[in-house]
C-alpha cells in the first residue's frame, strides 16, 4: 500500500468524502474526487524521488519549481511537493523567461517540473543555462478516474511536517523579487484561520479564475478549500463573459447541462468592476439567470482583496446581486490574510477591511514616533484620527526572505512583529465588531489607508491617503478609473496628483461639451474633502496598467505620466534649497562679520 507521511492536508483528505469533487476543469469537465487524491499525490512524490534519483532525506528542504496550468495536476504537484517535505516554487507562465531564470536561480531550484502544456516554457527558460541548473522534469497528464476506486493510503508518521512548504515570490515593485517561505506549518495555520472566519465546507464550490502563483490563488482558493473538502472549478484566465455564463448556467431552464451553482467566489476588484461593466451588454435570458445565480441563497460568499475595494463597486454589486454585499479582506504574500470583514452583514463595513483573522495578532505603530496606538487611543486630544503600520505577528505569519537576511531582519521588530508598510487607522462602528461573525471580529475595525511608501501623501505637515481621495473621485460619475500620487511640491512637500480614466459622461462633462478638467476634479471635490487633500494636478489616460491581481505599481505610473513634472519641480526644490543655503550662509558671514567689526 503506498504511504505518506501525515499532514493536517493528508488527513483532511482522507476523511473527506470520497466520493465528492475536489477539482473540475469548468471548460471540459475533467472531474476528479477526494478518494483518488491522495493515490495521486503519492505516485507524483514517487516520480519526484525518482527523475531527481534523491533519497526522501536528500530531498527534504530542496526546493521544486514547477509551471503547471491551473488544473487537478496542479493540485496534485503542489500536495506531492509538500508529501516529499520539498519546498514548491509555482512559476507563472506568463512571466518572461528571464523573470523565471531570476527565481529558479535565486531558489537555487534542484528542479524544474512542467507539464506538456508549458514545455516551451521551460525549454525557453533552461535554453541559456542556470547558475545551478534544475533537473528538467516533464509531467504526464493525470487520467480522470473514470468509475474505478483508487487503492487506499496509508498515512504514517508525525502529522507535522516542517521543512517543506512553499515559497512564492512578491512582485518587486521596489527591488528584485523576493522568495517569501511558508512553511507547512505556516500554510496549514492560514487555511484553518480562513476556515474559521469564512466557513468553507464540503457543500462549497468555488469558481477559481486567479493566477497560482500567488497568495489568493494558491491559499485562498486552493489549499483552503481542499482543507475543508470543498470542490475548486477552475477557469482561467478570467473571461467575464464564460464567468457569467458558468454563473447562470444552473439556473437557465432550457440547458441540459447540468453544472452545480457557484457557492464561493474571491477575485480582486477589478474583477468585480469587470463583471459589472458587462452586465448591461448580457442577453436578457442570461441576465436573468445569472441574476439568480449571484443572489445569497446561492453564491453564499463573494469575497474582495489584494487591493481596495471602491465603494460604489460594492454598491452596486450589492444592488445586482439583490442585498449579497461583498466581503472585504487585506492580505500579503508575507502573511496570508491578516484581516477581514465578517460573514454577518453588519461586520461586512464599507471602506474597512475589518479585524484580526483567527490566531492573528495585529497592532498599529505610528510610524514616525513608533509608539503603539494602545486600543482606546485612536485619535488624538484634539480629536484627529492617528494612523499607524499594521505590525502583525502569530503562526500564519512567513518565517523569512529566502537567502536574504538582511531583508527579514528588517522586516520584523526586535520582539518578532512584521512591519506590513501598510498604514491603517482603527474605529469602532455602530452595531459592527460586536461579535456576531465570531469571538475574533470584536472591537473597533481597521480601515487601509495605503502603502506607507506610495499611498501616504506629506502635504504640508499633514497625512493624506491616497486610497481616501481615489475613494472620493470613484463616486463621481466621471470617473471609471483612477491612481492618487504624491508629486514634490515646493511649497508643501508633497501634493496629491490624479490620474485619470474618464468614464463616458466624462469625455464631456467639461464646460462647453469638453473633456473633463482638473479645475472640474477640483469644483467637484469642493464639498467632499479638506482643501489640502484635493488632487492640484491631474492627468487623463486610456487606461491604468494593472498587473494579474489588479494592482498598479504607482512609482512606475507617476515616471510614466508625471515624469517630466516631478523632474522639473526637483529641480526648483533643490535650485530653493541652493538659494536658502546661500542665502543662511550669506547671514551667517555678516553676522560673524559683525561681531568681529565690534570685538
Ligand atoms: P501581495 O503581497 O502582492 O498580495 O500585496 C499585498 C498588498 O496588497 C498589501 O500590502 C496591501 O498594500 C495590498 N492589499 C491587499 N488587500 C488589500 C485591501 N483589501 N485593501 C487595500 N490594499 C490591499
Amino acid at each position: 500500500m503506498a504511504a505518506l507521511q501525515r499532514s493536517a492536508f493528508f488527513d483532511a483528505i482522507q476523511q473527506h468524502d470520497p466520493e465528492s469533487t475536489t477539482v473540475v476543469h469548468s471548460l471540459s469537465g475533467r472531474s476528479f474526487k477526494f478518494g483518488g487524491l491522495l493515490q495521486d499525490v503519492a505516485k507524483s512524490k514517487d516520480n519526484l524521488l525518482k527523475a531527481t534519483g534523491k533519497t526522501e532525506d536528500q530531498l527534504a528542504g530542496e526546493r521544486i519549481a514547477f509551471v503547471v496550468e491551473n488544473s487537478y495536476d496542479y493540485v496534485v504537484t503542489l500536495l506531492a511537493c509538500l508529501a516529499s517535505n520539498t519546498i514548491a516554487v509555482p512559476l507563472a507562465p506568463s512571466f518572461p523567461a528571464s523573470e523565471l531564470r531570476y527565481i529558479l536561480n535565486h531558489s537555487q531550484a534542484l528542479a524544474l517540473l512542467h507539464s506538456s502544456t508549458f514545455a516551451k516554457v521551460a525549454q525557453e527558460v533552461l535554453k541559456d543555462g542556470l547558475d545551478q541548473q534544475p533537473i528538467s522534469v516533464a509531467l504526464e497528464k493525470i487520467k480522470e478516474q473514470k468509475g474505478q476506486s483508487s487503492s487506499p493510503v496509508e498515512l504514517k508518521g508525525e502529522s507535522n511536517a516542517a521543512e517543506g512548504g512553499m515559497m512564492l515570490y512578491t512582485s518587486g515593485t521596489t527591488a528584485r523579487p523576493k522568495g517569501v517561505l511558508l512553511p507547512q506549518p505556516v500554510l496549514i495555520a492560514q487555511c484553518r484561520s480562513l476556515i474559521q472566519a469564512w466557513n468553507y465546507t464540503s457543500k462549497d464550490r468555488l469558481l477559481h479564475v486567479l493566477p497560482l502563483h500567488h497568495i489568493h490563488g494558491t491559499v485562498n482558493a486552493l489549499l483552503a478549500p481542499v482543507l475543508a473538502g470543498s470542490t475548486i472549478e477552475f477557469m482561467f484566465p478570467f473571461n467575464v463573459d464564460a464567468v457569467w455564463k458558468r454563473l447562470a448556467a444552473p439556473f437557465i431552464a432550457s440547458s441540459n447541462e447540468h453544472k452545480p451553482p457557484i457557492t464561493f467566489f474571491t477575485v480582486v476588484p477589478t474583477i468585480w468592476s469587470r463583471m459589472l461593466q458587462s452586465w448591461s451588454d448580457l442577453p436578457d435570458d442570461l441576465k436573468e439567470a445569472a441574476g439568480e445565480a449571484i443572489q445569497r441563497k446561492n453564491l453564499r460568499l463573494s469575497i474582495s482583496g489584494s487591493a481596495a475595494l471602491p465603494t460604489p463597486t460594492k454598491k452596486a454589486w450589492t444592488d445586482l446581486s439583490k442585498g449579497n454585499v461583498l466581503l472585504e479582506r487585506f492580505g500579503m504574500t508575507e502573511v496570508g490574510m491578516a484581516l477581514s470583514c465578517g460573514l454577518d452583514d453588519i461586520d461586512r463595513i464599507d471602506g474597512s477591511v475589518g479585524w484580526p483573522l483567527p490566531s492573528v495578532e495585529a497592532r498599529l505603530v505610528d510610524p514616525d514616533t513608533q509608539e503603539i496606538i494602545k486600543p482606546g487611543e485612536e485619535t488624538t486630544s484634539e480629536g484627529k484620527e492617528r494612523s499607524g503600520e499594521i505590525q502583525l505577528r502569530g503562526p500564519t505569519i512567513f518565517k523569512g526572505y529566502w537567502r536574504n537576511p538582511e531583508a527579514t531582519k528588517k522586516e520584523f521588530t526586535e520582539d518578532g512583529w512584521f512591519k506590513t508598510g501598510d498604514i491603517a487607522v482603527r474605529k469602532p462602528v455602530h452595531g459592527a465588531g460586536e461579535g456576531k461573525s465570531g469571538e475574533w471580529a470584536t472591537g473597533p475595525a481597521y480601515f487601509i489607508h495605503g502603502r506607507k511608501s506610495a499611498d501616504i501623501i506629506k502635504t504640508g505637515g499633514e497625512k493624506v491617503s491616497a486610497l481616501e481621495i481615489e475613494r472620493e473621485l470613484l463616486s463621481l460619475p466621471q470617473v471609471k478609473e483612477c491612481a492618487v500620487v504624491g508629486l514634490p511640491s515646493e511649497a508643501w512637500g508633497q501634493k496629491a496628483a490624479a490620474i485619470i480614466v474618464l468614464t463616458e459622461q466624462g469625455k464631456t462633462a467639461g464646460r462647453g461639451g469638453k473633456e473633463w478638467s482638473a479645475l472640474d476634479m477640483r469644483r467637484a471635490l469642493k464639498d467632499k474633502m479638506v482643501a489640502y487633500k484635493i488632487p492640484q494636478d491631474m492627468k487623463i489616460v486610456d487606461e491604468l496598467p494593472r498587473n494579474a491581481m489588479g494592482k498598479i505599481n504607482k512609482k512606475d505610473l507617476v515616471q510614466k505620466v508625471f515624469g517630466d513634472l516631478v523632474a522639473i519641480r526637483r529641480r526648483s526644490i533643490a535650485a530653493a534649497e541652493e538659494r536658502a543655503q546661500a542665502k543662511a550662509k550669506e547671514a551667517a558671514e555678516q553676522a560673524k562679520g559683525g561681531a568681529n567689526g565690534h570685538a
